[in-house]
């Protein structure tokens, strides 16, 4: 197989992912206010993983909100289509795909040939995405890994506010009042995991369901939403750089010049 990468410039993180029918290498960044600059070390650090040169990459596949800053890329695909692709290519059950990213989530149904069915998408509230628990972890003063294990000591205490802005004072209030970080930091999971559930009741949630996107790497949002779903629940080893891999295998399929070289070449001949 060639060897193909996909990358995916999100809102809050730029991925990539070099692939040759195996993951080769792959690597996750901040995506900043740079996203073009974001696309090339992230591609360039996938690349010293994996132990290749630009030069043996025959396709690039962009994706993710930042794909149109990327001008060194064969192809451009919605991360709707990569999610669905990564997701059946790590489980190749999948049916469903939820994916919570930085600032939007999304329920997708996927077809036998993990092509997309259908879709929903917040995108217009933070509550339910990253940018929720970033805020949050923000007011409590401690990392997204901390909010876990703080979350899975306590029962939560009930946070009503369903706007992240609210919801930041209402939890300095009951920082305030005495309640305990732990009872707060299982508040916002149990918050944010009830915001992804009432989105999957919007697309029928079949069995197998594959969670992808920077959320996913905390179990115990995992273990709330694994609970309420009640179906089967795969979590990628990696779920952030699913729409990365999935874009790297679409990068298998097209056929055609490679414009990457073309792009190098005319650098270096001018
Ligand atoms: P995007 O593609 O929109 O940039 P990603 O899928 O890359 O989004 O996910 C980024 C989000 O992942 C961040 O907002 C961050 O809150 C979240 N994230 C990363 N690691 C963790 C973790 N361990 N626990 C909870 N959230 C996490």
């Amino acid at each position: 197989m060639k060897i193909t990468a996909g990358i995916d410039v999100g809102s809050t993180a730029t991925k990539a992912v070099i692939f040759d029918g195996s993951i080769l290498g792959w690597s996750v960044i901040p995506t900043g206010w740079n996203p073009k600059e974001a696309g090339t070390r992230v591609f360039n650090e996938a690349m010293e993983r994996a132990g290749i040169t630009w030069e043996q990459v025959d396709k690039i596949i962009g994706t993710g909100y930042g794909r149109i800053s990327l001008p060194f890329i064969d192809k451009k695909v919605t991360e709707i289509t990569c999610h669905a692709r990564g997701a059946k290519f790590l489980f190749p059950e999948t049916r469903t795909v939820i994916d919570i990213g930085g600032q939007d989530s999304k329920v997708i149904a996927v077809d036998d040939d993990g092509a997309v069915a259908d879709f929903v998408m917040n995108d217009k509230c933070a509550a339910g995405t990253g940018r929720f628990l970033q805020v949050m972890t923000g007011v409590l003063d401690i990392t997204l890994e901390e909010l876990g294990k703080l979350a899975a000591k306590e029962e939560p205490v009930p946070i009503n506010a369903m706007c992240t802005v609210f919801a930041e004072s209402e939890i300095i209030g009951l920082l305030a009042q005495g309640v305990s970080k732990e009872a707060i930091a299982s508040g916002i999971i149990d918050t944010i995991a009830k915001k992804l559930l009432s989105l999957t009741a919007r697309v029928p949630c079949i069995s197998e369901i594959t969670f992808s996107g920077g959320v996913a790497s905390n179990p115990e949002i995992c273990r709330i939403l694994s609970r309420g779903l009640r179906v089967r629940f795969n979590v990628p080893n990696e779920p952030q750089v699913v729409g990365a891999l999935g874009a790297a295998i679409i990068g298998q399929e097209i056929g055609g010049s490679n414009h990457t070289r073309r792009v190098l070449n005319e650098t270096r001949d001018t």
